[in-house]
């Protein structure tokens, strides 16, 4: 969302940020872009200083009472240090001056939304078609149906599941799922897939041999 009053460089901004294929909604009134933040929230903000209604700086504070957590660059044609302190202050994750680049706030805007991603621990279930293997829980279901997976199947499997596509050589798969308890793992991948697909139960299996290379997971529709 870009909560900005001058039109020109709303529409700007717009342009150079749908051109690298985000979803813009514009508001030039901070009061009102608070109540569209309320009702539908962006995944982030780019925010003028200086808007009728209400000012950037008392929005983002409003918007951290009420805890939203989303990502704020602030947009400004301040530039003096106690400004942007005072910005970083009520929360804004950066501080873009005008006049700037629009190609450069597009970086920004990608930075921060990256940094956000990465913050956030990965979904501990992997979800294929039928097939949920739940991390957190350790636990498998096709179809809704529960079934059982020893530790090594469960560990190829989740690695499999994690790069649908992505062609596996054997080395890898050995290398992902036997880890530092080496010793006294089994070493004989095929052996594992073969009970694997068979306890998948789904023809055609989603487990796909390359022939000559080694394994991969196809999805399938859900
Ligand atoms: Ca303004």
């Amino acid at each position: 969302m870009i909560a900005e009053d001058e039109p020109a460089l709303q529409r700007l901004l717009q342009a150079y940020l749908e051109r690298a294929g985000f979803t813009v909604t514009c508001c030039g009134n901070g009061r009102e872009a608070l109540e569209h933040i309320r009702r539908d929230p962006p995944d982030l903000l780019l925010l003028d200083l200086l808007l009728p209604g209400l000012d950037g700086l008392s929005l983002a504070e409003q918007l951290r009472r009420e805890r939203h957590a989303l990502p704020i660059i602030m947009v400004t044609a301040k530039s003096t240090e106690a400004d942007r302190i005072r910005g970083l202050e009520v929360g804004a994750d950066d501080y873009v001056v005008k006049p700037f680049s629009p190609a450069e706030v597009v970086l920004r805007v990608q930075a921060v939304l990256r940094r956000v991603r990465e913050g956030q621990p990965p979904s501990p279930v992997l979800q294929q078609g039928a097939i949920v293997l739940d991390r957190g829980r350790h636990t498998l279901t096709v179809a809704g149906r529960p079934v059982d997976l020893t530790p090594t199947e469960f560990r190829l499997l989740a690695a499999l599941m994690e790069r649908p596509g992505w062609t596996f050589t054997r080395q890898n798969l050995l290398d992902l799922v036997a880890g530092p308890d080496f010793l006294g793992f089994d070493r004989n991948v095929d052996v594992h897939i073969a009970n694997l697909r068979k306890k998948l139960g789904l023809k055609p299996s989603p487990i796909r041999t390359v022939y000559g290379v080694g394994y991969r997971f196809q999805p399938t529709d859900p």
